[in-house]
């Protein structure tokens, strides 16, 4: 159930110092009187909605996305209902600001822009105390923690400290998109050094100047924090945000067969990709099954995207290893095949037999993919032979640019559709405007991962589960494509309109809390009604009476 308001006898400047309980100029005139708060505010009462109108106006008069990241900052420090009704209300125009990419920006300017503390800071130094700093935190019925370690923030890189916007916007993105409510979230930031020479120059850099740990001393001190919040909260999902790619693999895999924990990175990118790819099968007319798909990019979130295309094609017949070789990965060094030398891990069973290429246009020409998905942080490099090449080998070319900010992105809407004549199917990870086209307009889909995570979080925290599975992902991505309609279609649209993401997260966890008691990965029995109970979790932005 959700938490209710408890005003802890706060009364007077501490109520209106609380961003969880403050209504500001919403106070009614009797909890003025009652509450000691007559005279601290301007005479006037506002509801809600008046309240919104007037933060929305001042938020659109900032001359510039960092400064409205700033003050929608400062409005979360001051009043959650009203950030969040604001936030909920126009996400199309705001999550851009509150997350990718301006979120990005902000990262970068973290120390110059920090105003008011917000989540919790671990550090080697806290070794053997951690317990201690997450007790520091004021709130003790923590459901969510994002954490991150700074070192792959968005596709900027090794941001150390500053990577701390990223939880706190991914945990604001929960709430809104999926109603978690924001006493239970907690965003974590590992501050394991930096290897990022810029901000150790940086007479500013709020972060510890020393290079990253590595090794057991890492490995140790990522296990205390994890057995320091399961221990404090022991029904808390876990969220791996932006860990370099080494570690984002390496604790995936050793975490998740003991905890709650899922990587966003690898998981819900995956969830999000295998829909738009699911919704593009409607508009091709072809079977996942007969599709083959080139990726740019093999890290986090193209190896998670591949992992979970593979287990639908196994779960529809197909044999694991032809599965595999539907999917072929392009990186830094070029086309992943099996005599390449030093390959890690997560990239071996993708490694096919195929002479060395180091070209892309080659590699597509040569593989002819009915897909190419973007996610190596490298602008541009779907350039336009490329595109015309997919045009030419396919009538409706899916094209997925999902590299985030949108300086990173593989390729533009605009490119996309203008140099395959219209007919890419294109979604990219960064919102891009819509397109006109020959007279024709194109809404351009936006593969979040804001679509999945917070339905999936939800869901986890209702059923209580123990354990987070890829069966989850799949189904979440299913539940996705399934809500997508025949007018997003028409417009180009691969995802539906993200004003309904509150609907979708709910059908997301319902589908997610489906597979968890279905599998028997929760203490808790099932309840009657499971969409009633999803519903009743989800908190709504509106003003409690206090008295
Ligand atoms: P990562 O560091 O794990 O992987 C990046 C991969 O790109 C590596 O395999 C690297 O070898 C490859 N690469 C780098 N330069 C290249 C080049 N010039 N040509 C070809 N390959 C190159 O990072 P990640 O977690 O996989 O994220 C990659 C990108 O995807 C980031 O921009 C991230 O923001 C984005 N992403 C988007 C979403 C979304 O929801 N749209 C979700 C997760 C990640």
């Amino acid at each position: 159930m959700l938490p209710r308001p408890d005003l802890c006898g706060k009364r007077g400047l501490d109520l209106l110092r609380d961003p969880l309980l403050n209504k500001g100029t919403a106070f009614t005139e009797r909890e003025r009187d009652v509450l000691g708060l007559r005279g601290l505010l301007p005479p006037r009462v506002h509801t809600l909605d008046e309240q919104v109108e007037r933060v929305l106006a001042t938020v659109r008069d900032k001359p510039s996305d960092l400064e409205r990241y700033i003050y929608l900052t400062s409005l979360q420090d001051r009043n959650e209902v009203l950030f969040y009704k604001l936030l909920g209300d126009n996400l199309d125009e705001l999550m851009p600001i509150v997350y990718t990419p301006t979120v990005g920006q902000a990262c970068q300017r973290y120390s110059q822009i920090f105003r008011r503390a917000r989540g919790v800071f671990v550090s080697p130094a806290d070794r053997g105390r951690i317990r201690e700093v997450l007790r520091n935190w004021p709130h003790h019925d923590v459901r969510i923690i994002v954490v991150t370690d700074g070192e792959r923030i968005l596709g900027l890189g090794d941001l150390g400290a500053n990577g701390m916007g990223i939880p706190i916007g991914k945990l604001a993105l929960y709430t809104a998109c999926a109603g978690i409510h924001p006493r239970w979230c907690l965003p974590i930031t590992i501050d394991a050094g930096t290897n990022n020479q810029a901000l150790h120059d940086d007479p500013m850099y709020m972060g510890a100047k020393a290079p990253r740990l590595r090794g057991a001393p890492y490995d140790e001190l990522v296990d205390e924090l994890m057995s320091a919040a399961q221990e404090l909260y022991p029904d808390v999902v876990l969220q791996l945000e932006d860990f370099g790619n080494a570690n984002a693999f390496r604790l995936l895999h050793a975490y998740r067969d003991r905890t709650c924990v899922f990587d966003d990175d690898i998981q819900g990118t995956a969830a999000v990709a295998l829909a738009g790819i699911y919704s593009s099968l409607r508009e091709t007319g072809g079977k996942l099954a007969e599709q083959r798909f080139l990726f740019m990019g093999a890290g986090e979130a193209g190896i998670g995207i591949g992992d979970l295309i593979v287990d639908a094609l196994v779960s529809g017949g197909m044999a694991l290893a032809e599965a595999r070789r539907r999917c072929w990965f392009f990186d830094s060094r070029g086309l992943v095949v099996r005599d390449r030398e030093g390959l890690v891990a997560h990239k071996v069973p993708f490694a096919h037999d195929h002479p060395p290429e180091r070209d892309f246009l080659a590699a597509v020409e040569a593989l002819r993919p009915n897909a190419i998905i973007g996610v190596s942080a490298t602008p541009r490099v779907f350039t336009e032979p490329v595109v015309r090449a997919m045009a030419r080998l396919n009538q409706r070319p899916i094209i997925f640019a999902l590299s985030n900010p949108t300086s990173k992105a593989e390729c533009t809407a605009e490119e996309a559709y203008g140099w395959s004549d219209g007919r890419a199917l294109y979604a990219s990870g960064s919102p891009f405007a819509p397109v006109t086209l020959n007279g024709r307009r194109f809404v351009p889909g936006q593969g979040n991962n804001a679509y999945i995570f917070p339905g999936v979080g939800l869901g986890l925290i209702c059923a209580g589960a123990t354990r987070v599975t890829d069966e989850m992902f799949a189904a979440s991505a299913r539940t996705l494509a399934s809500m997508v309609t025949a007018e997003d279609l028409a417009m180009g649209r691969i995802y539906p309109d993200l004003a309904r993401v509150r609907e979708i997260s709910a059908a997301i966890a319902i589908a997610v809390a489906e597979v968890v008691f279905a599998r028997g990965l929760t203490r808790r029995a099932r309840p009657a009604d499971l969409a009633a109970d999803v519903h009743a979790t989800m908190f709504d932005p509106r003003y409690e009476e206090y008295l």
